[in-house]
């Protein structure tokens, strides 16, 4: 607790970050750490990634454990909970992070590709925002730890409200997202789970490597961003530790947009 009286970390509470192997998800784990949470770091592939997390977490005094999981599959979701529990007693937030491409012309996409990243970006996090909230729920308030219930943050993207060509089955997982969470937030505010999302633009991460490795990409991609930077995963984590905190306690079913202002179209910017 500082000298105003705003709570901007989590000493005593458990997060579990999705997909925290890498880019956004361990930017996020990293800072969490640092704001004083146990940190559960999920991986589905990169086991190398989750324990660099670790690494990083426990060198600034923090405390983590890893727990390999697909967020798509419910088995694997319901395990997850259960490790962490397992570890730390109880989970008070979750960063559902995970997600990923698979980009092709619409007319060209198969069905498994559009499958994938549905099952993965809009299922996947459906289901561990569902186990957080039969969590939170079985465990009852721990007021002297945090004013809400629980606390579930989501990482959308600008794409769900900007079209995007070429990667329709990812614009419409982040269009749902957009929706589900705030369907979410108005089912289960009466119960104090605070449910928000944060719709980053472009961020240094692996996803997006081809539009901020070549220096010609990048300028087209710099184009669109007023601020004049692609953005760092850390950029996302300060969103999110102000979402997960009790700073925010009174915001739920909102989307943080966190994008240096690129959905501020920025091709009106000579007048059009
Ligand atoms: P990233 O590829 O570094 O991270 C995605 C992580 O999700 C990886 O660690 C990956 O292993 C994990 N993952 C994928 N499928 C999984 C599964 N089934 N189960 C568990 N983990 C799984 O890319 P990132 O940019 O850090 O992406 C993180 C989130 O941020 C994604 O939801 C992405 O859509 C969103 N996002 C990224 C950007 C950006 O510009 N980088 C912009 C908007 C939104």
């Amino acid at each position: 607790m500082g000298e105003t009286g705003i709570r901007l970390d989590l000493t005593g509470q458990t997060a579990i970050v999705t997909g925290a192997s890498s880019g956004i998800g361990a930017g996020i784990a990293r800072l969490f750490g640092r704001a004083g949470a146990n940190v559960v770091i999920n991986y589905r592939s990169s086991e190398d990634g989750a324990r660099e997390t670790l690494r990083a977490i426990e060198d600034a005094g923090g405390t983590g454990r890893i727990v390999q999981a697909d967020v798509s599959q419910e088995g694997d979701v319901k395990r997850l909970f259960e490790e962490a529990c397992d570890a730390f007693g109880t989970v008070h937030v979750l960063i559902a992070n995970a997600g990923l491409q698979r980009d092709a012309p619409a007319h060209e996409m198969s069905l498994a590709d559009w499958k994938t990243v549905l099952d993965v970006n809009l299922t996947g996090q459906f289901l561990c925002a569902r186990e957080a909230i039969r969590l939170f729920r079985a465990r009852g308030p721990v007021p002297e730890v945090c004013p809400a219930l629980g606390k579930i943050v989501c990482i959308s993207s600008v794409h769900q409200f900007i079209p995007w060509s070429g990667r329709v089955n990812y614009a419409a997982s982040k269009g749902g997202l957009l929706l589900m969470m705030q369907s979410l937030a108005q089912e289960y505010a009466g119960e104090k789970i605070r449910i928000n999302a944060i719709a980053p633009g472009a961020i240094k991460t692996a996803i997006n490597r081809s539009s901020w490795d070549d220096p010609a990409e990048r300028e087209k991609l710099l184009d669109l961003i007023p601020y004049g930077r692609i953005g760092e995963s850390e950029d996302v984590a300060r969103a999110a530790l102000w979402l997960a905190s009790d700073a925010s306690d009174y915001v739920t079913g909102e989307t943080l947009v966190v994008d240096g202002g690129m959905a501020l179209y920025p091709g009106f910017r000579e007048g059009g």
